[in-house]
């Protein structure tokens, strides 16, 4: 029996839900991505703040294309001087303050998540991980462990041991952060949580707080690095340096690849008593690193991080008009659009999907769904976003 590729899609892919995205896709260019028979939706996720330079930048597949015929995998991380990988590492830490200065390359962010933990453990020797409500930092055990909420997390137990949830933008718990802590981890604005913006100076004195308890602090800038928030990360949004950030989504401009970055005497406690303190295979590959090179490059040259914050204005005055929209908040091209209550949003992405637009929620707030849109988005493509998006809101 022929099978069509939707039939194969749900007899042999393994699935995550019952109710995945659903739609065929055989090309995509910018902010657009088409199907097999003409379709063509406006992509408002970038498959989840991976895409900031749209799909398929055409220096980042010459990027890719180039290098795929010079090398590929050679050796597992860490042995051989490979050119994209140096240029990389360079080019991230000369944008990152002086303090994070060495870059350890991975697969993605869940593994970044796990590295800069084990870092933390390994350079403080203290057992306690700290991390917040509502929190995702991806999907390892490690990183599972530091998920902000049972409902995600209880049936993987026993999970790692040590980790204290505390809530995130309460100043009150940070005095559970103590002697006894590696580490705190959190992004600095909340992604999956609800696009939760750190009030009133919490972020620094989450800050203070790790500093005079020689606490590690780690900024997950997965789905808010390079660019998303009208700064290149963001954590310089709160004028606070970690001691270790983790990256990957829109680093990669598309390939896979994750990072944690952090101060060489930090990072260096991998390489002693043991040895290969922390190891990978494909961590750092060529294409990959080539690929997010050429991506960090057209972030630059294409300005998307001095646009962001226009781009992301122009939006919220738009579907701020509709009727049932009740505000927007957010930074750069990061937005939330919360809507009246009355409005069943279980199957929002679904709806869109049939104007044309591939929307997202969010996984711990309700009655929202975000705005995060390749950087590279014109005023026209947002106008044709918000015209899909009003659509679905007046059918709801
Ligand atoms: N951190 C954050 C903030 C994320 O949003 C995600 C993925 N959604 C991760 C970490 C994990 O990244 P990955 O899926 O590449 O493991």
């Amino acid at each position: 029996m022929i099978m069509t590729p939707r039939q194969m899609f749900f007899s042999h892919v393994a699935q995550t839900s019952f109710a995945p995205l659903n739609i065929e896709v055989v090309k995509a260019k910018g902010v657009y991505l088409y199907g097999p028979d003409g379709e063509k939706y406006i992509d408002t996720v970038s498959g989840i703040s991976v895409a900031n330079v749209g799909h398929c930048h055409p220096k980042v597949v010459e990027a890719v294309k180039e290098q795929a015929e010079k090398y590929m995998h050679l050796m597992v991380y860490g042995e051989y001087i490979e050119y994209p990988q140096v240029m990389l590492a360079k080019k991230m830490t000369d944008l990152l303050p002086p303090s994070l200065n060495q870059v350890y390359f991975v697969n993605s962010g869940g593994e970044a998540t796990d590295g800069a933990i084990k870092l933390a453990k390994r350079y403080t020797h203290r057992p306690e991980v700290v991390a917040f409500r509502d929190a995702y930092h991806g999907s390892t055990i490690g990183a599972t462990s530091v998920w902000g909420d049972e409902y995600f997390k209880s049936a993987y137990r026993p999970l790692m041991p040590g980790v204290k949830i505390l809530r995130f933008n309460n100043f009150d718990d940070l005095s559970q952060i103590t002697e006894n802590t590696a580490c705190v981890i959190t992004e600095a604005i909340q992604s999956e949580g609800g696009l939760n913006i750190p009030e009133n100076g919490w972020l620094g004195a989450l800050r203070e707080r790790c500093t005079q308890t020689g606490t590690l602090l780690i900024i997950d800038e997965v789905q808010m690095g390079w660019g998303r928030t009208g700064k290149w990360f963001g954590f310089e949004n709160f004028g606070i340096v970690p001691d270790i950030v983790t990256f990957a989504k829109g680093l990669g401009g598309g390939m896979p690849i994750g990072a944690f970055v952090s101060d060489k005497k930090i990072m260096e406690v991998f390489c002693d008593n043991p040895i290969l303190g922390h190891i990978t295979t494909f961590g750092g590959h060529p294409v990959c690193t080539a690929a997010a090179l050429a991506n960090i490059n057209v972030i630059e040259q294409e300005h998307l991080v001095d646009t962001a914050t226009q781009k992301g204005d122009y939006f919220a005055s738009l579907i701020e008009k509709h009727p049932r929209v009740i505000r927007t908040w957010g930074l750069g091209l990061f937005r939330g659009i919360e809507v009246e209550y009355s409005i069943d949003m279980s199957n929002f992405w679904h709806k869109t999907i049939n104007n044309g637009i591939v929307s997202d929620t969010f996984i711990f707030r309700q009655h929202a769904f975000r705005f995060t849109p390749p950087l590279t988005i014109t005023n026209s493509e947002i106008e044709e976003a918000v015209e899909g998006l009003m659509k679905t809101l007046d059918e709801m």
